[in-house]
């Protein structure tokens, strides 16, 4: 029979398990049984596919076409150069596709949450895969559902199907069973893998894993996630198309002239077509993927794991960051430090969740046994009311340790500390019902059975306790709640809240016996206020210097929280969030009654905002407002609700820790230490990628710019003088594939230079093709392409006419049109390291990686000019000395108009 249509009981008995879980042993049985829980769809593309997919570029089947037509001629050298690079170019694209696809597949694993299952009757965190049919889990508000279950308890729990069912609803989930068959949609007591938890909370047993669940089985419908590629990689491929179109042009003029010539047919179309591959940069595309990719790699060991290659380029525009608070800015590590009950205020000792401390009253003495007695009374109504555990030191954990919300587990520490814990409260005084905590309500609370009847217990902010208030104790009574009381409590709650505190109240009401339909409107009403905690939370470290690299980098920062505003203006005191500025707070109160247009003014006047008391609806309506602005937002976020205000943002960005499921989901990036320096530090790494592909990209066109240059000039040349071409395609094919193309990658290398990190983020919709890179590109290539037609036309003029007659004088003057374009090239690259310095007063020695591939491609270019055998083979002859002497006076001239471009830049800006 269908687990569906079972009782829990009979569930229990089909699985042989029960409500305490397996035991490891047992479970282990089962893992090498059924395999990991895991969907083999995610393997990504097939390897053949991705060979393949190498040979779809245009510029690669020409190249093929090209070589086959020149064996056809029998021009066998030609065509195993070019088949050589076809098949470079296919390997090379093969393996760092093939390594981007593995970094992004581990990404996955790292962003991967842990199931929370009971094994051996205790609760532990498991890694999805490691779940068996008949493990008991616990799920969440926010959390993935990792495996088939049957609900065997349910707390409101709703789910989001549609993933699986196509219902875009939340639907309500409950343990009951159902006795007639249900399509799928319909079995309400079952959560499927690929599911999430919209809200409320439940505990269910696996009845299917890996593919075995609803998922497993249509998985092979899942289509893949389409490969999308970043503004740059389209700029890119647009550029690419551009200058083949235009090659080919020029390929065909040169056929034409060839022919004229009176070169034979074949010849001349290979001729063309050779030229034609050899001027397009064939590399740059790739290059631009394995920058992008290379950072995202190494991003992720710095703790930010990036999505999408496209994320890295916008993370180099961000302008707005807008962060949540507790866990972000500070440390989210909870100790309740002071307490009010009954009148009195008291004190805590002790730091973190190690349960060790005393409770001093105003005299600074620990408080009596009776009093404890008393106090037990406020702190069960709030450790009731919580889900956290503390544990002990163990392997992973230097010391005490949270399970759950921090906040909470604070609570847990204290009551510990009290000594008035015992372990077995829980099971005690069971839970009948709650109403779990979302940052809309700001409370929480649980309907628990107690020996003397049920109870509602409840913790909460201050405002929102206070709002559904109509009783206080007071002397082991309760009594009306007087204005005074809640002027006195508001009061209080300033006091703590302006040392950076947390302030929780906490409070109770005893339920009528017919009190059974669980409605929160008429449950949570008319409670008995018990007391205040007030928690500290210290600051992350680095979040100070992260705030000052921020602002120093026009990168400006807003927190959003939930927290009070006087809490919120202490932490950014402490973190000196408006560095001299006075910060302003806007509640959400405030934000009710003001207009967008208001609100962006407000924005617009500050470089820091502290949002406080904000719901998920304000988060998304501030990232609206200034998306309108067109400023470039990043947002944390790590509840359910902020999958929205997520996906609005730019940049998404989920906790690693405390986020749930879903929005790790949602997110773009996600920060493994949920830390505001980590994002801060991948922003300013975006903007180096991407300022080094600039480097890159246009370096490399500019040497396309040369190749064009000089072709066209060769056929000005030809027409004019009666000169043969000054360049030949495997020359051009040499530059590009053996001069330029380490240095040009050792670009991307490059450090942040410090004018990067201290100016505003570039404008999101710069191109890196704009009008003034264009006049540059143009002005240098062609002036690099001028200078070697010079040098050329320099050695044919002083040998006059006897270039026809010996090929050995033909190819070495091919070859000092090679060297200068290569020596202009290599000054070009090293120019483009720095956009204001002079080369003079730069450190080159900054990026080493540059200096070797220098070394690396001179060391192959005067390889194929000097070896002899290979020379020949390749068409190169040596050059003497005055040969060199002109090559690299052309550098020279290259170079002083690369720093004449530079001096313009340093009086414009
Ligand atoms: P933050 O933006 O700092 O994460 P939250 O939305 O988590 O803020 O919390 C907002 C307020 O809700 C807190 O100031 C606190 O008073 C209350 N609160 C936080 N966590 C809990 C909880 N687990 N149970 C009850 N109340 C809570
Ligand atoms: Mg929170």
């Amino acid at each position: 029979m269908n687990f569906y249509q079972q009782q829990v009981k009979e569930v229990f008995a089909e699985l042989n398990t029960s409500k305490e879980g397996l035991s490891n042993e047992e479970a282990q049985k089962r893992l090498n049984k059924y395999g990991e829980n895991e969907l083999k769809t995610s393997e990504g593309t097939p390897k053949w596919v991705l060979l393949l997919s190498q040979f779809k570029d245009v510029l690669t089947i020409m190249l093929v076409v090209a070589s086959g037509m020149s064996l056809l001629i029998g021009n066998y050298r030609d065509a195993l150069v070019m088949l050589a690079i076809v098949f470079i170019n296919v390997v090379i694209g093969f393996f760092q596709e093939f390594k981007a696809e593995k970094i992004m597949a581990s990404l996955k694993k790292l962003v991967q949450s842990p199931a929370k299952v009971y094994r051996d009757g205790e609760i532990t965190e498991l890694a999805q895969q490691k779940l068996v049919p008949g493990d008991i889990i616990s799920l969440e508000e926010g959390d993935k559902v990792p495996a088939d279950l049957r609900i065997i308890e349910s707390y409101n729990l709703r789910t989001n199907d549609v993933a699986l069912t196509g219902e875009s609803m939340p639907q309500e989930k409950h343990s009951n069973q159902i006795n007639e068959e249900a399509s799928l949609g319909d079995r309400s007591n079952m959560a499927y893998m690929g599911t999430n938890v919209a809200s409320g909370s439940a505990t269910g047993v696996v009845t299917a894993t890996g593919t075995e669940t609803e998922m497993g089985k249509i998985a092979s419908l899942t289509q893949e996630e389409e490969r999308s590629q970043s503004p740059l990689q389209q700029e890119l491929s647009v550029v690419a198309n551009r200058l083949a179109i235009f090659a080919l042009i020029i390929g065909i003029l040169l056929f034409g002239v060839s022919i004229y010539r009176g070169l034979d047919l074949y010849y001349a179309l290979i001729y063309g077509l050779g030229i034609t591959v050899a001027i397009v940069p064939q590399a740059l595309p790739m290059q631009v993927t394995v920058a992008l990719s290379q950072g995202i790699a190494k991003l992720s060991k710095e703790n930010a794991v990036i999505k999408k290659l496209s994320s890295v380029e916008t993370l180099g525009s961000t302008n707005i960051i807008s962060t949540d608070k507790t866990g972000t800015l500070t440390k989210n590590e909870m100790t309740v430090k002071n307490l009010w009950f009954d009148g009195q205020e008291y004190e805590v000792t002790g730091l973190g969740y190690k349960p060790e401390g005393d409770i001093l009253n105003q005299d600074g003495n620990p408080v009596s046994e009776e009093k404890k007695d008393e106090l037990e009374i406020m702190l069960d109504a709030g450790t009731m009311a919580s889900n956290a555990e503390i544990h002990p030191p163990d392997e992973d954990n230097p010391s005490w340790y949270p399970i759950g919300d921090p906040t909470e587990a604070a609570l847990i520490t204290l009551s510990t500390k009290l000594g008035t814990r015992s372990p077995n409260e829980d099971e005690e005084n069971p839970e009948l019902h709650e109403f779990s905590f979302d940052s809309e309500r700001k409370r929480m609370s649980s309907i628990r059975k107690f020996e003397d009847g049920k109870f509602l217990t409840m913790k909460g902010a201050l405002n929102s306790v206070l709002s559904i208030t109509k009783y206080i104790y007071r002397d082991g009574e309760k009594v009306e709640i007087t204005e005074e009381d809640k002027q006195r409590l508001n009061e209080l709650n300033e006091k703590y809240s302006n040392n950076a505190m947390r302030v929780l109240a906490i409070a109770y009401r005893q339920l009528g016996p017919d009190e059974t339909d669980y409605v929160i409107e008429e449950i949570e009403r008319d409670v008995v206020f018990l007391g205040l905690v007030a928690m500290v939370d210290p600051p992350k470290e680095g979040v100070k210097e992260a705030i000052e690299d921020a602002h120093k980098a026009h990168i400006n920062t807003y927190i959003m929280t939930g927290d009070h505003a006087i809490t919120a203006k202490a932490v950014a005191d402490e973190i000196n969030l408006g560095t001299d500025k006075e910060t302003p707070v806007i509640t959400s109160q405030d934000l009710q009654q003001i207009s967008d247009e208001e609100l962006k003014n407000r924005m617009n006047k500050n470089e820091s905002i502290i949002f406080s008391r904000v719901s998920p609806e304000d988060k998304l309506r501030i990232v609206k407002n200034l998306k309108a602005q067109d400023q470039i937002v990043a947002v944390t976020g790590d509840g359910v609700n902020d999958a929205p205000a997520l996906k609005s943002a730019h940049i998404g960005v989920a906790m690693g820790q405390m986020g749930t499921d879903v929005s790790k989901e949602t997110a773009e990036m996600i920060l493994l230490d949920d830390s505001y320096p980590t994002l801060v530090h991948a922003i300013k790494e975006g903007r180096k990628i991407y300022n080094n592909l600039k480097k890159t990209v246009l370096a490399s066109l500019t040497s396309n710019g040369a190749e064009l240059s000089i072709v066209l000039l060769g056929l000005i040349g030809a027409a004019v003088f009666g000169w043969p071409i000054p360049i030949l395609a495997i020359q051009i094919l040499s530059i590009d594939l053996l001069a330029e193309i380490l240095p040009l990658t050792a670009l991307t290398f490059d450090p942040a230079s410090e004018e990067l990190m201290t100016t505003p983020p570039r404008d999101r919709d710069e191109h890196i093709i704009n009008k003034s890179s264009t006049i540059e590109v143009v002005f240098l290539g062609v002036l690099m392409g001028g200078l070697a037609f010079i040098n050329y036309g320099l050695f044919v003029t002083s040998i006059e006419n006897k270039l026809t007659e010996s090929h050995t004088l033909y190819s070495r003057a091919t070859t000092i049109t090679y060297l200068t374009i290569v020596v202009c090239q290599l000054l070009n690259i090293l120019s483009h390291r720095y956009k204001f310095t002079s080369l003079l007063n730069a450190n080159l020695f900054s990026n080493r990686k540059m200096i070797y591939s220098i070394i690396i491609s001179i060391v192959l270019v005067l390889g194929v000019v000097y070896i002899p055998g290979l020379n020949s083979y390749l068409d190169f002859a040596p050059v003497p000395i005055q040969d060199w002497i002109r090559v690299l006076s052309a550098g020279g001239v290259f170079l002083l108009a690369f720093e004449g471009i530079k001096w313009y830049r340093r009086r414009n800006i």
